[in-house]
């Protein structure tokens, strides 16, 4: 097993981004390197794609690392040179959670507890990146961070992703009281944005995908299940801003959108924005996903802890999102299918 050796390069701190290729961490990676800051990331590219770094490849102060978060000398060696950690690594999608709860649940759970023991040990801060799902069926009309978590039936692994999530909010809080871990947390609600892929189910690109090629738009259910779609742009900024103020150590904080839309809504909108032909269609949620399937009817953040804390404010316009993952999409399809092994993998090196 070998480890690359980091050089120190820029005048800026170094981070840690686990889950670095994703999509979200994708974005992150580069504000990083904007920032000054030398980054080393730990993927599995197990979700997350090499292509998604391919802007910033050649960048000096980048260090790309192939493995998992599941593997503690991995994860130590990744962090040894760090001072912070932003932990994006997962298993998410509600359809890849549903078809492979273990999977989730030890990537989840394991892989969280071995980054937060690793940054112990290394005397580095970190920002864990959870979810709103944390919150399950409240549908109340602002969830605020300590609004009541409504969870369904253990034993649908619809749930088992918010049951992870919530030990791991539960774990970095531990750590932090007990053994002096500085650590803050951010739920992400419905963040949208171009290198987002709907393979793993998320409704924005698989509905943009779908208005591309003229095929009818899957809304699931009657459709009028609402989000709150937040930019990727928006977003990313404000977890730097958190993870650096130390007001927030200890503490959670929801990163959402501002406007509350159903599905059906978002369906017609994307139709209308990049004038498809396509029609919409109903699919019940047992055809979508399996039986006893149970959906959020609504989920809308309040986002004034942010706000307070950092200014977060959500600016992004859905139809200026909507046109960026469409032109996205388009780029990649010129480039290859979205599902193709990548050229851009072999820039990853092999540390597992
Ligand atoms: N959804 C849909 N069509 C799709 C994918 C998802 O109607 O092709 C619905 C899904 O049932 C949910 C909403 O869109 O009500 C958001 O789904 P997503 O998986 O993106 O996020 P989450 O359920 O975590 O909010």
């Amino acid at each position: 097993m070998s480890v690359p050796i980091y050089p120190g390069r820029g005048t800026g701190r170094t981070s840690l981004v686990t889950g670095g290729a994703g999509f979200v961490g994708s974005h992150l990676v580069e504000h990083l390197l904007d920032l000054g800051d030398e980054v080393v990331v730990l993927d599995d590219l197990s979700t997350g794609s090499a292509r998604n770094l391919a802007g910033v490849a050649d960048n000096p102060r980048l260090t790309m690392i192939h493995g998992s978060i599941l593997n503690p000398t991995t994860v130590g060696q990744a962090i040894r040179s760090c001072d912070r950690v932003f932990h994006l690594a997962a298993a998410v999608g509600v359809k890849l959670i549903v078809e492979q709860p273990l999977r989730g649940l030890r990537i989840n759970i394991h892989g969280t507890e071995n980054v937060l023991t690793a940054a112990i040990e290394h005397q580095a801060s970190v920002l864990l990146v959870s979810t709103s799902e944390v919150y399950g069926k409240n549908t109340a009309d602002r969830l605020r961070e300590d609004s009541d978590r409504v969870l369904g039936d253990p034993l649908l692994s619809r749930w088992t992703y918010a049951g992870a999530k919530g030990i791991d909010e539960a774990f970095a809080k531990a750590y932090c009281d007990q053994e002096g871990l500085d650590v803050s947390i951010v739920r992400l609600f419905n963040t949208v944005g171009p290198r987002q892929t709907g393979r793993y189910g998320m409704v924005l690109p698989n509905l943009v995908g779908q208005a591309l090629r003229n095929q009818p738009l899957t809304v699931f259910g009657d459709g009028r299940q609402t989000r709150c779609f937040s930019a990727v742009e928006d977003v990313v900024p404000a977890m730097v801003a958190i993870e650096r103020d130390p007001r927030a150590r200890g503490e959670a904080y929801n990163l959402g959108g501002a406007r509350e839309i159903s599905i059906l809504d978002l369906a017609h909108e994307i139709i209308r924005t990049l004038d498809s032909r396509s029609t919409v269609e109903l699919v019940p949620y047992e055809r979508a996903y399996a039986p006893g399937f149970e959906d959020m009817r609504r989920r809308v953040p309040d986002n004034t802890k942010a706000h307070a804390l950092v200014g977060y404010e959500p600016r992004t316009s859905l139809t200026s999102t909507i046109m960026r993952v469409a032109a996205d999409l388009l780029s990649r399809e010129r480039l290859g299918s979205d599902a193709m092994p990548l050229a851009g993998a072999a820039t990853f090196r092999g540390v597992v």
